[in-house]
């Protein structure tokens, strides 16, 4: 039985399609979250998943922050050092 199932995820806000019940984030703040995880699975990445990432970590600040920063102005509040 593969049930797959449409979930919301509870950082980013993104529906994906989880694996199991048990899945409250999508596999994009999964990997954010637990990184020696992502390095296990894809060793090669490239500049598109590289921009894929930064702007999965926007939506989860603006999520986590609710702020809705642009981003340009986020790279910004970065480059200050405002944002880790
Ligand atoms: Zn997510």
């Amino acid at each position: 039985m593969s049930e797959r199932i449409k979930k919301e995820c509870m950082l980013c806000g993104d529906i994906f399609t989880a694996r199991n019940g048990k899945n409250r984030m999508c596999d994009k703040c999964r990997e954010l979250t637990y990184p020696h995880l992502a390095k296990q699975r894809s060793k090669k990445s490239n500049f598109r998943d590289h921009l894929c990432v930064e702007v999965h970590q926007l939506k989860m600040y603006n999520h986590q922050n609710g702020t809705r920063l642009t981003y340009g102005q986020w790279k910004g509040q970065k480059f200050l050092g405002k944002i880790k």
